[in-house]
């Protein structure tokens, strides 16, 4: 696999959680660890902190795309049971391909940096 495009180091803006820039996907097998660690029952997880969307399931969102499952500026809820994608950013596949959604996660993360081309010498 070639080298990411960029470097990250995390700043703990938690940006990534509350600035809504599309769906944080959940699968079934997600929800049990969840709920546990709200300390709540996987239906009332499901019916607080899920959307449907489509035929997959999405974290709901608040104001401005704050994820429901954030608590206060950036500290995860369910961080030991957050889901592959969160634990994957920014590691995504629009953001590795180094265009237009690296230049977009780069405006809410101040941990992201875009390598310099290499020069010729
Ligand atoms: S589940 Fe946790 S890590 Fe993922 S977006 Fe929500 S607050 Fe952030």
């Amino acid at each position: 696999m070639p080298n990411p495009p960029f470097t990250f180091q995390c700043q703990r803006s938690g940006n990534c959680c509350r600035t809504g820039h599309g769906q944080v996907w959940i699968k079934q097998h997600d929800i049990p660890a969840m709920a546990q660690a709200r300390g709540m029952t996987e239906k009332a997880f499901v019916t607080m902190h899920l959307r449907r969307v489509g035929d997959r399931l999405s974290i709901l969102e608040g104001a401005h795309g704050r994820c429901s499952l954030l608590e206060g500026l950036n500290e995860c809820g369910v961080y030991t049971a957050r889901p592959e994608q969160c634990r994957a950013f920014p590691n995504w596949p629009a953001i590795l391909e180094g265009g237009e959604g690296l230049d977009a996660a780069m405006r809410y993360c101040p941990g992201l940096r875009r390598n310099e081309p290499e020069l010729d010498v």
